[in-house]
Formats: C-alpha cells, structure tokens, sequence
C-alpha cells in the first residue's frame, strides 16, 4: 500500500455498513479502533520499545493501555520520550539523508552503510498487532483521557489511510504478522508504520502543509512526506505479489441532472497468496472541484455475488470489506456509488472521472483488469471510454456509449461533454478525434493522420499496437497529455496553431507529447509498472521512444537537441536521488522545484540512460532490447531488474548489473560514448 501517494487527496467523509453481523464484521472492527478506549495510566520511566529498525524510549512519564472494543491494541504515553530510527538500506541513503532534512528538520547521522535519525518527543500513540505492550497495571499515572482526546484531533489532520484498516486485516487474516503504526507527536510530528501485510515495508513518513490553500480543510492538513521505507523481508527491487488481483471491471456509469451520478459496479476479484477474508481497496472519498469544493462519493452498498450485503468500511480514500468467509477462489463484487463527483472544470462543458480511484481498486500491482463500461450522459453531451464500442445509441434524453476492452489494465479513465467527433479506420485501428466545444475537422484529419504514422513506426520496432480503437480527445487546457488505456488527453495546442509550438511555457513541441503520448499504449499498458518505483518504464521509455520518432520526422539534430536537454535536466538533479525514489522527493518550501526534479530523474534521467545505452550497442541491438522488452513482458509487470537480464542477452552476456547499480540504482550521470 502507498500511504502517501493515496494520502495526498484525503477527505475525512466516513460512512458504516452495519449489516451482516455474522461475517467478519469490519465495520463493527473499524468503529471499535475509531472510539477507542483508555485505561487508567501508570508511571513509566526508562522503558524501550523495539519494532524493526525503530526504538521507542519512553524515558519518563505516563502511559496507558488503549483498547478497541474489548482488545488491548496499543498504548498511548505523555511526558519526555525519544525515537531512534535506524536504516541500512543503501539503496536509499542519498533521498533519506535529503528528506530527513527537509521535512523533519533532523540530520541523518551516518555510520558505516547505517542512516540514523533521533528525535525527542511528547507524545506517542502506537498501535500494534502482534507487538508486545508492555504492562501499564501498576496505575500512578493519572488520567490521560484529555490529552489522548486532543492527541486524535491533531493527527485526524494527517491524510492517510485509517490505520485500523492495516490492523483490522492483520487480526482477521495474518494473525501471526507483526504490524504498528505509530503517531509520534514531536517538534516535527511523524508517523511510523510497520506493515508487512500490503506494501511489505517499514515506513518513516513526515508531514508538510499548504497553508496557502483556501479550502480550510486542506490548509489545515498534513500531507505525508516518505523520510524512509525499507523493504521487510523482500527485495526492495523487487516486484511485491498483492494480496489480490483486480481481474475484471464492469461498470454502468449514469450522469444525472448538472453534475450528479450514480456509479453500478461489478468487480472480479482474485486472491493471491493465502485465503482472506478481508479486501482493502483504495476509492476517493471526495473530489475537490477547482473552487476548492469537495464533492462527496457516496458507497451507498457492497454485496457479494447472491445479492447479500458485506460489512464494509470506507474512510479517507479506503475502503475494507469483509466477506463471510476466507477464499482464495475468484470473487465478484458489486458497488453502488452516488454522488455530484462529476464537476466541470472552470465551469467547461466537460467532466473527466481520470487516472484516480474513482472504482475501488488496489494498488499498481493488482490493477489488472479487463473492462466492461456502459456509460449514460445527457443529450447534448458525449461520452468516451477506452476499447472496442459495442454500442452507441439514444435512449431517451441520454446518449449511451459501451466499451469493451479484453485486454487487462491500469487507469480506466472516462469524459464526457460538448465535443464535436469524427472517426477514421486505417487499415486495422480506429482512430477517433474529438475537439472540445466545436468540430475542428482541420485539427481532426491532422492528427489522426499524424497518429497513425507514429503509430506505424512504432509497429515497426514494438510490435503491433494493442487497441483497435484509439481515442485522442481535446482536453480545455494547456500544457499536458496523459495516456489511459487505448486513449490519449492531450490539451488545446495540439488542435490549434495558435497555441502551438512556439508557445515559450512548454518547452517540448506537441509533436514530442503527441509521440510520447502515443508511446505509453507500448510504455504501460502492454509492459507495466508494477509501483511508483518502475515508473520510469512508463515514463523514460516512452519518452525515448518519442525521441526516435522526432529523429525520423525532424533529423539527427532534433534528436541531438533532446539528449543535451535531458542531460542539463539529469545533471542538476541527479545528486539528489536516485531514479526509482524520486517520486518521493517532497521540499516544503519549494513543492514545484521537488517536482521538478522528480521530473529531471523519472523522464529526463531515464530518457538519456536509454540514449547511452542505445549508442554504446548500436541501433540494430537497442532495438532488438526494446522489441525483446515489449515481446517477453506483453501483458505483464516488468522490473528493472529484468530489464538489466534483458539487455545482458541482447549484448552477448554483457553483464549489465554494474550500469544499473551505478546510473539507475545510484545517483552517477552516466557519459556518452563518442561515435
Ligand atoms: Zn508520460
């Protein structure tokens, strides 16, 4: 589970299901960790809690024992207390020794290939599964019951997902696995997770703020900030098995009247690993509409395939639901949603439900899903979803498109609203344009044109496109395109010259995006990323993939171009962290510099790796690696470190673990080979 990366849109909406009494009742679970209780407090003096690389020293003060429902789960203490945490992971030394820094204000003491960081506190909450607490019987503590009451408002701020989910699916399902989660309240508050349920990985998260924010909820929260995470028992580079796979999606999407909707969903769920009955899925509780408005996303039910009602519980973009009993086998579930989710940016005559969880869904690596959506909109508006249309009709006032896609998945997306629509089959792919507002059938024939001619030359060297139907729709803005499945959104300079290349914002010319775009049907839906640590398999491929489109429409220098940008990018970034944790870079004073450089590494970095490698092998044998990459990982997750195998076998058993571990894995720019 990506706390942060969940965490950074949360809501505090909460909603129960109290039904079904006789199967693992989460929801019951859930409220009993939402009001827990305090026992009476004992003195504490000298006492130390060890929990994988943390200590606790709760040098002295007052502690007692919090209960939910008629459980012990952890403690809360008051008085003068310490943390020491400890990481010897090298791989990520250099961003841990940077974010200590910048987000908890403590500097990261290195010894030998350990990174140590200590800080005093006032206040811990720990909760814990399997982590034993220590005995608080002996009283002469007072009450701590005001203070813990104040503690929980405080850290209710902090947008992560509730830490009884983590806990509940131990107790109901890994009994015998050690999980915690801490609040440490401090000079600079943190939050310490111990989960080896989900992301199998210890967590030091900081927080940052943007007071600047209108919205008094979100200038009053607190955005997680990873300080560290170390793998527990795993590879750190290595692909993370999830707990269940999401293996189909269906859906009925009905748009109401202004910006109402009510979402039908059935989902195919498949186990992994052991029997469970408990799912986690992540789903927005809200959206914020761009006045700062949080439009709510009602769970109104969960049942299972007979019809009957699951105890579910859905708070702070989670969701768990517990089923009535352990499986291992396939599973459908079916969702009801309600909501006024569908806001019109800057009041446009469009609405967009993207690349966030607005299903229920698990993380990157179980988001495997074939897609079956039937989408309802208000005449005169137009819906567009990713794959094969089945079916476009009228039926009364609504305009009704459905899709099909057999081919599993990430990022279903789906937009509607005013927009003008013209089609073309070339050979075998459909290639359909829609301009925002008004048919601009100019821009249209352009760009299907221009798509299908990358399109070509990437069939060349990656192998057949993946879709027979391809949507390029016009999104009101400017500056961005994004790739979901079968689709690209790319924003109004690509259909008006007017906003066109010379527009001095963007420094990359539309046809770069427009190649880039295209690129991801290969670089993330057929080769996947399985975390946000394999991104650059989306981003840089893509990006390089594009550069070699501009070489054959623009020449050599174009190309050249590209690489000394990427390499100016890459070198002003580069000392700061490596490639695979630079979705972690977080810099309170400066976000947009932080993501920025999050840029220069996952695309700028990436791309130019890639360059160098293609001159030190030559053309013949790069594009044989590229081929090799999207022919043995069609349809599949891929690491890096498969990556390096493939490139060994593609350069004679050239061992290629010692470039990786220094340009990818490490922070060093690598140099370009003279022709
Ligand atoms: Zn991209």
């Amino acid at each position: 589970m990506r706390w942060p990366l969940i965490a950074s849109l949360l809501a505090f909406g909460c909603s129960l299901s109290l039904h079904a009494s006789d199967s693992a009742n989460v929801a019951a679970l859930a409220e009993s960790y939402d009001h827990p209780s305090l026992a009476p407090a004992a003195r504490v003096e000298g006492l130390s809690i060890g929990i994988g690389h943390m200590t606790f020293e709760l040098t002295s003060g007052s502690a007692a024992a919090v209960s939910a429902g008629n459980q012990i789960v952890g403690l809360f203490f008051r008085g003068t207390g310490r943390y020491v945490y400890e990481t010897a992971d090298t791989d990520e030394a250099t961003i841990v020794a940077f974010e200590s820094k910048k987000i908890l204000g403590k500097t990261a003491e290195k010894q030998g290939d350990t990174l140590t960081i200590r800080s005093d506190f006032t206040e811990l909450y720990l909760l814990t599964g399997k982590v034993p607490i220590p005995d608080l019987t002996a009283g002469g503590g007072g009450s701590l019951d005001e203070h813990f009451k104040k503690h929980q408002e405080k850290f209710s701020r902090v947008r992560l997902m509730p830490s009884s989910h983590l806990l509940i699916r131990q107790r109901l399902d890994r009994p015998v696995s050690l999980v915690a989660v801490a609040e440490i309240d401090a000079a600079d508050a943190a939050v310490y997770v111990y989960d080896t349920i989900e992301s199998k990985s210890e967590e030091l998260i900081g927080f940052t703020h943007r007071r600047e924010i209108a919205n008094r909820e979100l200038a009053s929260a607190w955005f997680p900030a990873i300080v560290s995470e170390q793998p527990i028992g795993r590879s750190g580079r290595s692909f993370v098995e999830p707990a269940y796979l999401l293996a189909d999606l269906d859906y009925t999407l009905t748009a109401g009247d202004r910006e109402a909707a009510t979402l039908s969903i059935t989902e195919t769920i498949v186990p992994r690993t052991i029997p469970q009955i408990s799912y986690r899925f992540d789903l927005l509780s809200n959206v914020w509409d761009t006045n700062g408005r949080s439009r709510e996303l009602h769970l109104l039910s969960v049942r299972d395939e007979a019809g009957h009602d699951v105890p579910f519980h859905f708070a702070k973009n989670s969701l768990i639901v517990g089923l009535p009993q352990k499986t291992k086998d396939p599973f459908k579930l079916h969702f009801e949603i309600a909501g006024d989710f569908l806001f019109h940016p800057h009041s446009d005559s469009f609405w967009e439900l993207g690349t966030e969880a607005w299903f229920p869904q698990p993380d990157l690596n179980g988001q495997y899903y074939t897609i079956h959506s039937i989408v309802k909109v208000k005449q005169p508006y137009t819906a567009f979803a990713p794959g094969d249309t089945v079916a476009r009709r009228q039926e009364g006032d609504y305009n009704v498109v459905e899709n099909r896609l057999d081919k599993p998945v990430q990022f279903a997306v789906v937009l509607a609203g005013k927009y003008g629509v013209s089609e073309e089959k070339h050979e075998d792919i459909t290639i359909r344009v829609a301009t925002y507002a008004s048919q601009n059938d100019h821009a249209m024939k352009q760009l299907s044109n221009l798509a299908y001619k990358m399109i070509k030359f990437y069939e060349s060297w990656l192998g057949p496109f993946p879709f027979k139907e391809f949507n390029i729709i016009e999104i009101h803005e400017l500056g961005f395109g994004q790739a979901p499945p079968a689709t690209m959104f790319i924003t109004k300079e690509a259909f008006n010259p007017l906003y066109g290349e010379d527009n001095q914002i963007f420094s990359k010319g539309i046809n770069e995006r427009f190649a880039h775009e295209i690129a991801h049907q290969y670089w993330g839906h057929v080769v996947k990323m399985g975390s946000a640590e394999e991104q650059w398999i989306t981003e840089a491929f893509a990006e390089y993939s594009a550069s070699l489109v501009i070489k054959r429409l623009r020449g050599q220098s174009s190309y050249d171009s590209l690489l000394s940008t990427w390499r100016a990018n890459a070198n002003d970034a580069a000392r700061i962290s490596p490639i695979p944790l630079a979705n972690r870079l977080s810099v309170p004073e400066d976000q947009g510099r932080a993501f920025l450089d999050r840029t220069f590494l996952i695309y700028d970095k990436g791309a130019y790796i890639l360059a160098v490698l293609n001159r030190q092998v030559g053309d013949t044998k790069f594009l044989t690696f590229m081929r090799s990459l999207q022919g043995m990982f069609a349809w599949k997750y891929l690491t890096t470190i498969d990556i390096a195998k493939v490139m060994q076998k593609v350069d004679d058993g050239k061992d290629y673990g010692p470039f990786f571990e220094r340009y990818y894995w490490g922070t060093e720019m690598p140099t370009m080979p003279k022709n």
